[in-house]
């Protein structure tokens, strides 16, 4: 393809397009691999006690069909066009007129807003695509992490180690940056985990988490690390506070790292490292 082609099909306008297609993907990608997981866990423990349990239909992203929640009803191409099915529905299922949720509009929007940021950030070529995936996977680790506060192993550890191939081929960041920053990304909130367990006895977050900076290091760099985490601790405690006082956080739960740690990534990708380190004063 020449320049001019990169220009039309990598144009913000027609990512923010394939955003929106992406984004419907990543809603059931947030809905189903959870369960996916679950069903892995309970098989392999029964495996080892020897004992038989009913798992139910198998679950894969692509199978069983959509359906609605409430009353069964199989969601048909139609009703499953992004944004535009839900408001045509006015966010009700066409059986049972049960609400649907309007987070799936949502995180179709916000992949199509973020697909298009990132071709006029990095401009109308191949690359663009690479750090669409990059926001697409962290879209997807925030939603289940909100959800059910894991981070999935089969999403960080690709993630990362794509960070670390793209780096090596010369398509993103030095390759030191991207090591040093995947080894101090992991280190750094696996230290502080030990600190904080020792002296309070409580876990403050997971190993995901630490996996997840692993990957932000690779794809953005060591010297992102520290702004990163002190973005993703001071929004996640204010969210934190909020929740706490509008009583909306669950007995027992708390509010995971996961999300600001990503949403902190996608700030940085967006406004570019130097910019990042001209607000800290440090450029
Ligand atoms: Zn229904």
């Amino acid at each position: 393809m020449t320049a001019t082609d990169y220009e039309i099909v990598l144009s913000p306008f027609v990512l923010a397009l394939v955003g929106l297609c992406v984004g419907s993907f990543l809603n059931v990608v947030i809905h189903r691999l959870p369960l996916m997981l679950e069903r892995g866990w309970k098989r392999d423990s029964a495996e080892m006690l020897g004992v038989e349990v009913d798992l139910g239909q198998p679950i894969t992203l692509a199978l069983p069909r959509s359906r609605c929640p409430s009353c069964g009803h199989q969601i048909c191409w139609y009703e499953n066009i992004p944004v535009a099915s839900w408001l045509w529905l006015r966010g009700r299922c066409s059986a049972c007129r049960a609400p649907i949720s309007a987070r799936y509009p949502l995180v179709e929007l916000f992949t199509a807003l973020l697909f298009g940021l990132v071709g006029w950030r990095v401009g109308a070529q191949p690359v663009a695509l690479l750090w669409c995936a990059f926001a697409a996977v962290l879209i997807a680790l925030a939603g289940i992490d909100w959800d059910t506060t894991l981070l999935p192993d089969s999403l960080t550890l690709p993630l990362l180690w794509a960070g670390l191939v793209a780096s090596a081929l010369g398509w993103t960041i030095a390759l030191p940056q991207a090591v040093w920053g995947a080894v101090v990304g992991y280190l750094s909130l696996w230290t502080i985990y030990w600190v904080f367990k020792l002296a309070t006895g409580k876990e403050g977050m997971g190993f995901g988490d630490f996996k997840l900076l692993a990957a932000l290091g690779a794809w953005l760099g060591l010297k992102m690390i520290l702004p990163i985490v002190l973005a993703a601790s001071l929004i996640g405690a204010v969210v934190g506070i909020a929740m706490k006082f509008a009583a909306s956080l669950r007995e027992g739960r708390y509010v995971p790292f996961g999300p600001f740690l990503a949403g902190a990534g996608i700030v940085v990708m967006l406004a570019g490292q130097q910019r990042v380190l001209g607000w800290l004063g440090w450029a």
